[in-house]
């Protein structure tokens, strides 16, 4: 069959329910060819096609008719179009014949081979009419405001009639669905059609007498559903047994999509053995603390699946006592799969990209494919776990397709997203093959939480690109971010946004410590011997400057080298008195970006100690190797200056375990912190320095070699405040009421509800 239908008002409109239902019906079943039929222009229906809880169309009818392309590539379909052009006059004549009517307004809507105004009906006089049958158009008034001019003889109805016989395709296998005056050249009993509930009077009062136009009850999708039954399409049993099947909920009321397991999984002759995380980061504690009162919940992650364990565990529990009613569903991935998903298509095309290293990025179409597979089994676990309404937290860019395939199966669910690694601007953004899917899943969210309001407006600003929608809310960034003082700063953020599908919110929350982890590292004993090490060491060596960060392009380890080089010129009496001491934590990957930037940063180490090493004294201390946390706080505790340089980070954990051990230990050192770092936009206190300037770069280090300590003593106090207070449980509370806070709208109609 063919369905042919009007968007706004009836393949858009009805219960999120039956939106569902009829979406899943169209996928499931390869029988019914969709075509949309509608008064838009083509580039006001793409936002749809962007939407991937949408099924797409195979052709797509747009200008009321005067448009006709192919639903996938959006080609005109030529045979038909050629026709339609033919008998158009152009845009420029009927505009310049039109300019003698001051009260008719042009709409400024995208459209082809059409001109649409705004028109009283006092306006749509024997004048206009002639205007019209001069140049050789049809005139089209609808609803008492809009007013069309076409190419003759073309409307949604003629047009379909071509388009079916195009198709080859009986008109008896077509339905045509429609809700306004707009439709009716498409309802007039050339096609079964069905006019949904609630379709504007004049459209009832012209089917009323047909038997071939269905008036339905349910509004939207609902309607079609009870049109396509009441024909019966899809054979003797109708809509109710084809293709369609209800999910069942689950039980969890909570449920956690994050890439890894809360614990980790080591495989040893044949065995899955199961130890904590070797670097946790905090949030695995934290994030498994929401089950910590007994919430019936369920974390979803990916687990190799490569044949040891016969049969497959699905579901396993993570610490029974603790967390009685979380349960781990395991996602079974093979190796192939793990490897391009995880390790080389994310960090490949995805990492560069969001950290706007763009060049470096390259996309390949056949990773995006086992991405979308691979995030489509998390869905769907995900959807099988949930309880009815329940709250969905996913987690990172490596789960960006979730929420579109997880709205597909359940439209009742909670779908909250949080961002963790940086969001550019849409300028970037846009170079990604997959923008209009990725941002399209976004919004089937109904929060997007981010670590700082910079990059939420980037994300508004991408969606800008995608879709039309109303900003609903906006909000001061200020006291808590940074305004104008920083690259990633700014005055004000969008709070909520809609959608024509829904609400979405948004919210800025930037990771926070675990201040009870630092505590426990420096009570350790390896923390202690450590530190007498490093005192034996540095003791007598002046300042030291702390440069702690994995090896990566973003990190802007070369440009400091160049800075301190420069540092050492400019205030030669800092020679033989400062050592920068860099940490440099190798890559999990041995790819060649990171092999040559290693070769790199030795050799600018080599060259600048070989310049200005005097005996007893090596300018710069590089360590290629991570240290454990409970060691790597002697560094911080040490450290005169720390000295964080990336040209672009999502977020920056070592600035703040830098300020957590300085508070802890109740020292002052100073924080000298790139302005393209989230946590610049939070902490208040820091000496903010331009990474790709390397004068700014060595005078803001210089500066914190020199700052009087009553300086230093109040910034660090602040710093401290701030990452004490904002710590990692408040960020996991705030994240949660954000997402599970009503948006305005839900307020009002709350509040009305209460006072009725
Ligand atoms: N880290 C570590 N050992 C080291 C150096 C770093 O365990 O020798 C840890 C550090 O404690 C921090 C993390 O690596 O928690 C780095 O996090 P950050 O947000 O600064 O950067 P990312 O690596 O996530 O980009």
């Amino acid at each position: 069959m063919i369905l042919a239908t009007d968007l706004d008002g009836t393949f858009l409109g009805g219960t999120p329910e039956n939106r569902a239902r009829l979406y899943q019906l169209i996928n499931a079943h390869p029988g019914i060819r969709l075509v949309f039929v509608t008064g838009r222009g083509l580039e006001a229906v793409m936002p749809l096609l962007s939407d991937p809880g949408i099924p797409e169309p195979e052709y797509i009818i747009c200008d009321v008719g005067a448009t006709v392309v192919e639903g996938s590539t959006l080609q005109p379909v030529a045979k038909l179009l050629d026709e339609i052009e033919e008998t158009w006059p152009g845009e420029i004549p009927i505009v310049e014949a039109m300019s003698k009517f001051p009260g008719i307004q042009r709409q400024d809507v995208p459209q082809a081979r059409r001109c649409s105004w705004f028109c009283e009906p006092s306006d749509v006089t024997d004048e206009v009419h002639r205007v019209a049958e001069e140049l050789g158009c049809d005139l089209l008034y609808s609803a008492e405001h809009y007013l069309d001019f076409l190419p003759k003889g073309t409307n949604k109805g003629a047009t379909l009639k071509r388009l079916v016989s195009f198709m080859g395709e009986s008109s008896d296998d077509v339905l045509a669905a429609g809700d306004t005056l707009n439709d009716l050249a498409m309802l007039d009993g050339s096609f079964k059609g069905v006019c949904v509930g609630d379709s504007e009077p004049g459209l009832l009062e012209a089917t009323d007498k047909n038997a071939w136009i269905l008036h339905a009850e349910e509004p939207g999708c609902g309607g079609i559903l009870e049109a396509m039954s009441h024909f019966g399409f899809l054979g003797p049993q109708g809509v109710a047994h084809e293709g369609y099947e209800d999910a069942k909920p689950g039980t969890s009321d909570l449920v956690m999509v994050y890439h890894r397991l809360p614990y980790e999984e080591v495989r040893e002759r044949g065995k899955v053995r199961r130890q904590p995380h070797s670097s946790p980061n905090g949030i695995l504690p934290t994030l498994l603390s929401f089950f910590a009162d007994g919430t019936r919940g369920a974390w979803i992650a990916w687990s190799i699946d490569d044949g040891t364990e016969q049969p497959f565990v699905t579901h396993t529990s993570v610490d029974k006592d603790a967390y009685p009613n979380l349960i781990c569903s395991r996602v079974p991935l093979n190796k192939d799969d793990v490897d391009i998903f995880y390790k080389r298509f994310s960090k490949e095309a995805f990492w560069p990209m969001l950290h706007t290293f763009w060049e470096r990025a390259e996309f390949r179409e056949d990773h995006w494919e086992i991405f979308c597979e691979v995030n489509r089994k998390f869905a769907e676990k995900t959807a099988e776990e949930a309880a009815e309404g329940a709250l969905v937290w996913i987690h990172d860019y490596n789960l960006w397709m979730v929420p579109a395939y997880l709205r597909e199966r359940r439209p009742d669910l909670r779908i909250a997203f949080f961002h963790h690694t940086h969001f550019p601007s849409a300028d970037i953004f846009n170079v990604v093959p997959w923008r209009r899917e990725i941002v399209g899943s976004l919004l089937q969210c109904d929060y997007v939480g981010f670590h700082i309001p910079r990059q939420v407006e980037n994300f508004v600003d991408v969606v800008r690109g995608v879709m039309p929608f109303t900003v609903q809310e906006r909000q001061s960034c200020a006291p808590r971010f940074l305004t104008y003082g920083c690259a990633a700063g700014l005055g004000e953020m969008t709070k909520e946004i809609e959608t024509d599908q829904r609400v979405i919110r948004l919210g800025a929350h930037p990771v926070g410590l675990d201040l009870d982890r630092m505590k426990q590292a420096l009570d350790s004993r390896a923390y202690r011997k450590q530190r007498r090490l490093l005192e034996e060491e540095m003791g007598d060596k002046g300042q030291m400057i702390l440069s702690v960060e994995r090896l990566d392009y973003t990190k802007g380890v070369l440009p400091k080298l160049l800075a301190f080089e420069k540092l050492l010129e400019r205030h030669p009496e800092m020679q033989n008195e400062v050592t920068l001491v860099i940490i440099c934590v190798p890559a999990a990957q041995e790819i060649k970006v990171y092999q040559d930037l290693v070769a790199d940063i030795e050799q600018a180490v080599g060259r600048i100690n070989g310049r200005f090493a005097q005996v007893g004294w090596t300018p710069i201390r590089y360590y290629y190797r991570g240290f454990p946390l409970q060691q790597l706080v002697s560094f911080y505790e040490r450290a005169d200056v720390m000295w964080i340089t990336p040209l672009r980070d999502g977020l920056n954990l070592v600035a703040k375990e830098f300020v957590a051990t300085q508070g802890l230990t109740e020292r002052a050192g100073r924080l000298v912190l790139s302005e393209f770092t989230g946590a610049a936009a939070e902490l208040h206190g820091a000496l903010l320095t331009n990474p790709h300037d390397i004068n700014d770069l060595a005078e803001r280090c210089y500066q914190g070699l020199v700052m009087p300590p009553s300086e230093a003593a109040t910034r660090m106090r602040l710093l401290y405040d701030i990452v004490n207070y904002y710590d990692i449980r408040r960020w996991g509370e705030e994240f949660i009421s954000g997402a599970t806070a009503l948006s305005e709208a839900d307020t009002a109609a709350a509040l009305e509800a209460e006072s009725a």
